[in-house]
């Protein structure tokens, strides 16, 4: 099929109608207030709805395996072992007990299938905690197991970038923290 693209008047080209036209877009956004931020300087807080970063609680998950058959990609990876636990009144209770509760987290597609399916009240796991910056630069640190997936939040927070304004540093205290951040010797 041929495309029949419109033509245009020489008119067109010689009172540069097309580029007043852009011009009017600019000048009407250039008095709107602006939505970009200086991150990492300040940080945006995001709504009450924003799924970013799992929390995981260990105490309140009754290990149903729901979250995992859920998930539509699979990346919930839950083993459980069974145990008898003696009651005050003297009976028996058979309980499910967790071994093991990862998320492969760099496939994740932060789609909450998982939250909405667990069963408990407050949820046990839940995508609500508005945290963004867990970015890394190893795939292998975004698969999370259940100890990472609830204390998460003691990881460092991202630093930003250097203050220009701040005196360089000596040579020496250079290489002395790159050696305590792990990077080349
Ligand atoms: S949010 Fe991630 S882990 Fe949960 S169901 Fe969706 S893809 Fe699976
Ligand atoms: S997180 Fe919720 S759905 Fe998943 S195993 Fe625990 S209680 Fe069940």
């Amino acid at each position: 099929m041929q495309v029949e693209y419109p033509k245009h008047k020489w008119t067109d080209k010689f009172l540069l109608l097309d580029m007043f036209e852009g011009l009017k877009t600019t000048f009407r956004e250039l008095w709107k207030p602006k939505v970009t931020i200086r991150y990492p300087e300040e940080r945006m807080e995001p709504s009450d709805r924003f799924r970013g970063m799992f929390r995981f609680s260990f105490d309140r998950c009754i290990a149903c395996k729901l979250c995992a058959i859920a998930c539509p990609i699979d990346i919930i990876y839950i083993d459980v072992h069974d145990e008898t636990l003696e009651q005050p009144d003297g009976k028996k209770k058979k309980v499910k007990v967790l071994d093991r509760y990862d998320i492969d987290v760099k496939r994740c597609m932060f789609c909450s299938l998982c939250e909405e399916a667990c069963p408990t009240k407050p949820k046990s796991i839940w995508l609500t905690t508005k945290t963004y910056e867990l970015a890394t630069y190893d795939r292998g640190d975004l698969y999370f197991n259940m100890q990472q997936l609830e204390y998460w939040d003691e990881r460092p927070e991202y630093p930003g970038l250097p203050d220009e304004d701040a005196p360089p540093l000596a040579p020496g205290l250079v290489a002395a923290n790159r050696q305590l951040s792990g990077g080349a010797k």
